[in-house]
Order: structure tokens, then sequence, then C-alpha cells
């Protein structure tokens, strides 16, 4: 394509709120054939609201803490947080009463927080965080976090002081339009993959609600593999644009051959995209690469 062309295209894009980081990214978009969707954020909506709190009997010895203690202990944390289930979370939380504050703070991407609350140390988060920690549940409290996401929740751990407190079931929406678009990106002849680092019945089920295979679900997933997800599917020869738009997405997103951020997203997802959707919406995401097939075909 001419550069005029490209400019073209790039001047289009803007005024349709999709917004291209150069006039090459129009070129790599016209020959992706696989489209990765972060599920929490980009498939859904990313605003979760917390199901149930249910507290655990601690291993012998330690203290019990009641429901409410850990709701109370995980919202002062996680309103340190920027990730959707902390928002959740601390917000549930703050419909209580006023949260104390957090010190010593730190988190993990794809895993979770901890910080020091009322000279007690919480952690909540994902399994892998809490073992992080020498963190381990009881069997029956596993028995219990598996139940509830196969009911197709996305659960989050709760430790008080080291030991497993309980944890906090949250759910959360698929955009209206997601499924359009999947449909649209299929017709555009991309294979749409959908890649989570929740767990495998939520996103089973998302991928069902918007026509993604179930093979092409990948679930479970930190923030490293999925770049090393876009890296096989690379490797296996497709050309993979990404949209996403979490801290966990920044590094796949760098990684894809068309990184694609949300425009709701986060700072360094943004950065690391080629092209970010002001809209947020898949829908968007089709249009982007429509957009740049009809500016290549039709000024070559
Ligand atoms: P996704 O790929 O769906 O955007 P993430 O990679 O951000 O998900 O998170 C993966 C998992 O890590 C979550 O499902 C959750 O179990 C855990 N996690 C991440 N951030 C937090 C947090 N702030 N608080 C609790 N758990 C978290
Ligand atoms: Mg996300």
């Amino acid at each position: 394509a001419t550069p005029t062309a490209l400019l073209t295209g790039t001047g289009r894009g803007a005024q349709l709120g999709i917004l291209i980081r150069g006039p090459q990214v129009l070129e790599d978009t016209r020959t992706v054939d696989t489209i990765v969707l972060d599920k929490t954020g980009t498939v859904t909506t990313g605003v979760m609201a917390v199901g149930d709190v249910v507290a655990l009997a601690g291993t012998p010895g330690a203290p019990a803490f009641s429901a409410a203690e850990v709701l109370r202990l995980a919202g002062a944390v996680e309103a340190a947080s920027e990730h959707p289930i902390a928002r959740a979370i601390a917000q549930h939380a703050e419909g209580f009463g006023p949260l104390p504050e957090v010190r010593g703070f730190s988190s993990a991407p794809g895993g979770g927080v901890r910080g020091d609350v009322d000279g007690v140390t919480v952690t909540a988060g994902q399994a892998g965080w809490l073992e992080h920690h020498g963190i381990r549940p009881t069997d029956a409290g596993a028995a219990a976090f598996g139940a509830a996401q196969e009911a197709g929740t996305t659960a989050v751990w709760v430790a008080l002081d080291d030991t497993v407190a309980g944890f906090i079931t949250l759910s959360d929406t698929v955009k209206d339009g997601s499924a359009t678009a999947v449909e649209r990106l299929r017709r555009l002849g991309l294979r749409p993959v959908l890649l989570t680092g929740d767990n495998r019945a939520v996103a089973l089920r998302v991928a069902e609600s918007v026509g993604i295979d179930a093979a092409d679900v990948r679930a479970g997933v930190t923030p490293a593999g999925k770049v090393e997800a876009i890296r096989d599917l690379q490797a296996a020869g497709a050309t993979v644009a990404m949209a996403g738009d979490g801290v966990n997405d920044a590094a796949a997103l760098a990684q894809a051959d068309l990184g694609i951020a949300m425009g709701s997203g986060t700072d360094v997802a943004i950065e690391a995209a080629d092209l970010t959707v002001m809209g947020n919406s898949l829908e968007q995401v089709a249009q982007a690469i429509e957009l740049s097939r009809r500016t290549l075909g039709t000024i070559k």
C-alpha cells in the first residue's frame, strides 16, 4: 500500500475511535489469522460482582475468622489494587463500613495481593500466590473452593496470618456485542482463542456464550504463560493479534504480531499495544481489522 493510503486509513481509524500507533500497523493487521482474546475486561465487562464470602475453619490451633472479618480484611488490602477482582471486593467490603489502612502492600499480576491490616497479614489471590507464601488450604477448604469454581464463579482465596481463612466468589458479565464480534472476526478469517488467568470452568462458560471452541480456551494462565501461548501459536505458523486490557496482558500484547488494547485498560497495556480501541468493544476490534483490509485492498 502507498504511504498515503496508510495515512488515510490511520485518519479514518481515529475518526472511528481506533488509535493506531503508526501507518505500518495497518500493514500488519492485514495478515493476522488468529485473534487471542483476554477474558476479563476484554470479552467480559470486567465489572465484577461479589457473590459469596465463605469462612473456612482454620488449621487446628489457628484462630477462626468470621465471613465478615474475611471480607473486611480482604477488602482493605484489595483497596490498594486496580484489578477488577480487587475493585469488586473492596467496594463490597466498603458497603459494610470504612476500611482500615493497609501497610506493606505487595501484589503480583495474575497472582493476588498481600498486606498488613490491623496487625493481621492478609493474602488474597489464586492458589499459586498463596503457595508462593507457603500457604496451603486444607483438603476440605480446597474441595469447597473447587466446587465454587465448578459452578462457574471466579473464586479468590483469603489467608489471614498465613492460614487460609476463606474465599470470595465473584462473577462477571459478557459484554453486549462480544458474541456478534466473534462471529464477525470469524468471517474475516480469524480463529478466536480465549486466554485467561481465571479458572477453566468460568472460561468455558464465557467461550460458549460468545462462540469460541472449547479446544481454543487457555485458562489458568499466568502473565508469562500468556506470552508463551502467543509464542506457541506463532511457532505453529499463525500470525497473531491479541486483544487485552490488563497489566497481566502487557507482555503478551507486545509479543503478538498485532497488540490491541481496550481504551479503558491499564496504561501498560495501552503502551504495549499497536492499536487502542477507545470504545472498549470487541466489535471495534473487528472494525479495526476490517478497516485495514479495506484501506489496503482498495488502493493497492
Ligand atoms: P484475567 O486473565 O482473567 O484478566 P488475571 O491474570 O488478572 O486474570 O488474574 C488471574 C487470577 O489471579 C484471578 O482469577 C485471581 O484468582 C488472581 N488475582 C489476580 N489479581 C488479583 C487480586 N487483586 N486479588 C485477588 N486475586 C487476584
Ligand atoms: Mg483482562
